[in-house]
């Protein structure tokens, strides 16, 4: 349940409806905002009924929380959640979208990530994507260098101050990766690994979660409550195309009606992945242009310093000049949305 607490409630009146609800199990998260406080209590409603506590006082409403989703759903937490990093790159909210750009793998060749992660900053990119642990279809595909990538990855991070962001498949690699990540990815056939998502929990680094290729958008909320619920509420959503009817054209559906729903029941910041969404390289640009005027809190794009040769996923990579000139466009767009809250650029 929610209770909100009236404008001017005693810490006395909210530690009291705090007691009564943490003796009988619930778990309380509070959002103590610049008016009003609210309350969150998950727990077994039959031990508390919201009518006993609606007469506590202070107490102004007490809801019921009409999504499966509690610590996640907009009911819970009204304002937008902003992810911060050290460097001042903020995500969520009213904040400029961010640029997430890179090879879908880290490849033994460390010039051509740096390249890449050179140019991706020059157009203003915060954040450089490349997977070293490598979540591939076919076992006979490149499985990713794994503990190597990751050196690569730092070794770009420290030459030019980039974030980085690289998916953890297992539980057993995520202190390696969250020493060097900044952001730790859930790719989406992991989305329903629980065990990770709840490992991922108590890691303290941010999480940015890829839908499922077949999840509905309550079960993508839902992995992304498992990860809160167990105790990182620093959550970031990706929609990155789901199972359609049609795979001609495209490699998945993308569904950028998620963007505006994932805002409406959620606090979470949303980035759309037009690389894995569509698996066309032509389609990213209007995609993307189209995720960032739906309310995507950022992109995430796939450019290689050589697709014809690489590891993985080259056909939807962007050339380093393609994405040079795609971001010219998009760097304008940015400008021309209404963000009243714009972080610096880094
Ligand atoms: C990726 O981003 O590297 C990736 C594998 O994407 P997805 O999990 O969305 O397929
Ligand atoms: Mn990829």
């Amino acid at each position: 349940m929610i209770i909100i607490m009236e404008p001017g409630a005693t810490e006395e009146q909210i530690n009291k409806v705090v007691k009564k609800l943490e003796d009988n199990g619930f778990r309380i998260n509070m959002n103590l905002g610049d008016v009003l406080t609210v309350i969150a209590a998950i727990g077994d409603k039959r031990l508390v009924q919201p009518q006993s506590i609606a007469s506590f006082e202070g107490v102004r409403e007490v809801k019921l929380i009409q999504e499966p989703f509690k610590l996640a759903s907009r009911e819970s937490k009204k304002e937008d959640t902003v992810i911060e990093f050290p460097n001042g790159v903020k995500i969520g909210g009213k904040n400029k979208p961010v640029i997430m750009a890179g090879p879908c793998s880290v490849e033994a060749e460390y010039n051509g990530l740096l390249e890449v992660a050179k140019v991706a900053k020059k157009c203003g990119a915060q954040i450089l994507r490349g997977g070293a642990f490598k979540p591939r279809t076919s076992p006979y595909d490149f499985q990713g260098l794994e503990e190597k990538g990751l050196e690569l990855l730092k070794r770009a991070k420290d030459e030019t101050g980039l974030l980085i962001i690289t998916e953890v498949m297992d539980t057993t690699d995520i202190s390696a990766i969250a020493e060097v990540a900044d952001i730790l990815q859930v790719g989406a056939r992991n989305m329903q690994n629980f065990k990770l998502l709840k490992a991922l929990g108590k890691c303290e680094k941010p999480v940015m979660l890829k839908r499922g290729a077949a999840a509905t958008i309550r079960e993508f909320l839902l992995a992304a409550e498992h990860i809160m619920y167990a105790g990182n509420e620093q959550v970031i959503l990706c929609e990155r195309g789901i199972k359609g009817i049609d795979s001609t054209y495209t490699r998945n559906t993308l569904d950028l009606a998620a963007v505006p729903i994932i805002h409406k029941y959620s606090h979470l910041p949303v980035i759309v992945d037009p690389s894995h969404g569509t698996g066309r390289r032509y389609l990213i640009e209007p995609m993307s242009k189209a995720a960032l005027i739906s309310g995507a809190n950022g992109l995430m794009i796939e450019v290689h310093h050589d697709p014809d040769h690489a590891s993985s996923d080259g056909a939807q990579s962007l050339t380093i000049a393609q994405f040079e000139n795609m971001m010219n466009d998009i760097n304008k767009l940015i400008g021309r949305l209404d963000w009243d809250n714009q972080h610096e650029q880094q």
